[in-house]
């Protein structure tokens, strides 16, 4: 595989890092390990001016962790729960100091590109940094195919929330007259979504079927993952007559390519209306960390 681009090779080093890292020490295997790789990938560890690493929180916006000279850091998980005090912040450091000291020694030796990064210490986080690059780079998300990523790590992904922009609205008018403005994604949207966080999906039409004087496709989606490929299927149905723009068929069709793509996060906000989304998220939120 060529490795081009500053992105590229950075990708290709936390990813060679992290494989190796899971590889020494099993424990790390799990959530903090897969939002570690998020983290280092995506340029959310950086170098502040004393020299000490800063992880970006995942849960809060705007905040940041400093890691210690020690490798500890003082994050609540670190402190009540996560094993060893190894938060995913502290697990990110790690990580990143591997992967800039992967990419210096392949600049060494440009052909040694096997995935494999020399460790030697017997701790994750506790490799001195040496000269790092200048730059952190800014990681794009299109760069790397998703089989080298878990499927929860690309459910993450898919699922965040898209700015305001993005979400498109139209007035549905019901035989009763009334008339509600809902927001939804075009198709086009979706599957941009797909393109970046799940390079190499793959969706195909499994069945046409007319019920009554509606037109009910149902739609597959494969999305390629680090535990091999993950399918998930949903039904669209539209009537035959409709007002809006399109035929039927290629309307049922974007619907259920959409509830296809939402069992794998994108756009489920949009369809979590139900009072209890909300603390559905909040429960499993506070029960997986
Ligand atoms: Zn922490």
């Amino acid at each position: 595989m060529a490795i081009a681009t500053p992105t590229e090779r950075w990708e290709h080093a936390v990813y060679a890092c992290a494989r190796t890292l899971q590889q020494r020490f099993p424990e790390l295997v799990g959530d903090r390990m897969e939002s570690a790789i998020v983290l280092v990938r995506d340029g959310q560890v950086a170098e502040n001016a004393d020299e000490q690493l800063v992880v970006a929180s995942r849960s809060e916006p705007g905040k940041f962790h400093t890691i210690r000279p020690d490798g500890s850091c003082l994050c609540d998980d670190a402190r009540y729960q996560a094993p060893a005090g190894r938060c995913a912040h502290r697990i990110a450091a790690g990580l990143y100091k591997h992967a800039h000291v992967f990419l210096q020694q392949q600049q060494q030796t440009p052909h040694a590109i096997n995935g494999q990064t020399p460790l030697s210490e017997p701790d994750p986080t506790s490799i001195p940094l040496t000269s790092p690059p200048p730059t952190t780079p800014n990681v794009s998300h299109a760069a790397w195919g998703s089989n080298h990523r878990s499927i929860r790590t690309i459910v993450t992904d898919l699922s965040r929330p898209l700015p305001a922009a993005c979400i498109a609205t139209k007035t549905l008018r019901a035989k009763s007259g009334k008339s509600a403005q809902i927001a939804y994604l075009h198709w086009t949207t979706v599957a941009k979504v797909l393109d970046a966080y799940a390079p190499g999906w793959q969706g195909t039409v499994e069945r046409i079927e007319r019920v009554g004087t509606a037109c009910v496709i149902t739609y597959r989606l494969t999305i390629p993952c680090l535990e091999g490929l993950i399918v998930r299927e949903a039904t669209g149905q539209e009537e035959e007559e409709v007002d809006g723009y399109g035929d039927s068929t290629s309307n049922a069709e974007a619907m259920a390519f959409k509830r296809a793509a939402a069992k794998f996060g994108v756009g489920r906000w949009l369809y979590d209306k139900d009072p209890t989304a909300q603390a559905v998220d909040a429960y499993l939120t506070q029960h997986i960390t």
